[in-house]
């Protein structure tokens, strides 16, 4: 289609060197085929080359001192993608290796992501190259607080409201909101994932990795097939992986690996929770521990990875759970989980997968969630504490997990009908993308050009 041909090569000229971004947007893009060739209404009205381009950039200096009295100097962002359907919405992600692409691919991704919810929520995403490895609570404390002093004034709770991702959970939220708070005199629901004192919703911390699970059991379900008595693999070993494991011990199953950016634990006895928590909630250490605590497991080291793949991925099991970060699964790596047995993969992460990777899957046909679809229980429950905020209310613990599991039953729902309404039943893929795309799109016709 020469109409998608020209909107990406002309994207790529004027967004230079983005390629997590061209990434992100080949694929969507590829996958709405069907839909745009029915209605030629989304050509008509430009929708394809106004929904790659964020409504709005924001770039900003974070200066700030470290505890040797030295200013450090790091790159701020918040991408404002899209508000067809309400209040940008999406986490902060603190990282050395962020960058204008991988908010913008982030970014894109969760407009499509909080369509699928069904809650009235747009997309965007921020963060910084701020590394919190290694740094003192005071380092982070005044980091936060530089970051904020410029942020505040592009966010509110009606306008975009920001939670975790990556390097930033409780203890970042909890710094970002008091700045929040001191800069502008006013306390309101202005960020998600707060303490559960202060604004905070029961379940949100648990409510990413929870979800996955969920969107894995719905997927098993239409296959005649559930969790319980399953052998898993999951990487990393930060907030979603963390509840991927623990709900998948609530259902069942057997999570034998966890991963960190160093290396990758094998613990066939399953991984003990307790021990992962205490290396990483409460230590923020290393995972090559682990092996002290449980000598039964065996640790690789990333030095030792199979050549373009990640040794997570290359062990027997049936389910696979990435959770780490983007193109952490790789063809190698899938063409491994294939070999092994692996027949359900539900993705924590964001574009857990490379394209190369997915066109494997896709072909094997085995059920593969998109993390769009398969992460999207962190953002739906934020919108909860929202909902929570704005009317003065704490729901209980329960409340909220059934909420998130019937979100979750929906979200897989809308996608696999979708998927079969274009006659590719077993691609969630489509069924994702056309549905969050078609949501979008048309509340954006509807909305007038802007
Ligand atoms: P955390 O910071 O809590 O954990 C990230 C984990 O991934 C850590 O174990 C980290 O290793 C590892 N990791 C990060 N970057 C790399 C890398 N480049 N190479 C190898 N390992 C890496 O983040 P979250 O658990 O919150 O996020 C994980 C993924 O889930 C991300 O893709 C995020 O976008 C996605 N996600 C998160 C949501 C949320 O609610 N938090 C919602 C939806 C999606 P180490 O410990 O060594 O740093």
């Amino acid at each position: 289609m020469p109409y998608l041909h020209d909107t990406l090569a002309q994207l790529q000229q004027s967004s230079p060197a983005q390629t997590e971004f061209y990434q992100a947007t080949e694929e969507v893009l590829d996958s709405l085929r069907p839909l745009l060739d029915l209605n030629p209404r989304y050509h008509e009205h430009s929708i394809v080359e106004r929904i790659v381009e964020p409504e709005r950039q924001i770039m900003f200096r974070v200066s700030w001192v470290d505890d040797h009295g030295k200013v450090q100097v790091n790159k701020g962002y918040r991408i404002q993608f899209n508000s067809a359907l309400g209040p940008y919405k999406g986490g902060l992600r603190f990282h050395p290796s962020v960058n204008a692409s991988i908010i913008k691919f982030l970014g894109f991704e969760q407009v499509f992501k909080n369509a699928l919810t069904g809650l009235p929520i747009g997309g965007g995403k921020g963060g910084s190259n701020f590394d919190p490895k290694g740094k003192s609570d005071g380092e982070i404390m005044r980091f936060c607080q530089a970051f904020m002093t410029e942020l505040y004034r592009h966010i509110g709770p009606t306008v975009d409201v920001p939670a975790g991702d990556i390097g930033v959970g409780g203890r970042e939220i909890g710094y970002l909101f008091g700045q929040y708070k001191r800069m502008t005199g006013r306390y309101e629901g202005v960020l998600t994932g707060k303490g559960l004192d202060w604004g905070g919703s029961l379940g949100r911390k648990e409510a990413t990795g929870y979800g996955a699970v969920y969107f894995a059991q719905n997927m098993l379900k239409a296959r005649g097939e559930e969790i319980a008595g399953k052998t898993c693999l999951v990487s990393g070993a930060g907030n979603v992986a963390i509840y991927t494991i623990e709900k998948l011990y609530d259902l069942g199953a057997v999570p034998i690996t966890c991963s960190d950016s160093q290396g990758t634990i094998h613990d066939l006895q399953g991984i003990n929770l307790k021990t992962l928590k205490l290396l990483k909630e409460v230590r923020r250490g290393s995972l090559r521990e682990y092996v002290e605590h449980h000598p039964q497991a065996t640790y690789v080291d990333a030095q030792n990875y199979p050549e373009g793949g990640h040794a997570v991925w290359h062990f027997e099991a049936q389910l696979a759970f990435p959770c780490a970060t983007q193109n952490e699964l790789t063809e190698v790596d899938a063409v491994a989980l294939l070999q092994n047995g692996v027949f359900c993969i539900s993705e924590g992460s964001n574009m857990a997968s490379t394209a190369g990777a997915v066109e494997r899957v896709l072909e094997a046909r085995i059920a593969y969630g998109p993390g769009k679809a398969a992460n999207a229980g962190g953002v739906a429950t934020s919108q909860l504490e929202m909902a929570q905020n704005s009317s003065m209310q704490q729901w209980s613990l329960e409340k909220v997990d059934v909420k998130l599991q019937s979100i979750m039953a929906d979200i897989h729902q809308r996608c696999a009908h979708t998927a079969e309404e274009f006659g590719q039943p077993h691609n969630l893929v489509v069924g994702a993308n056309i549905a969050g795309f078609r949501k979008v799109a048309d509340a954006m016709i509807e909305q007038g050009v802007y």
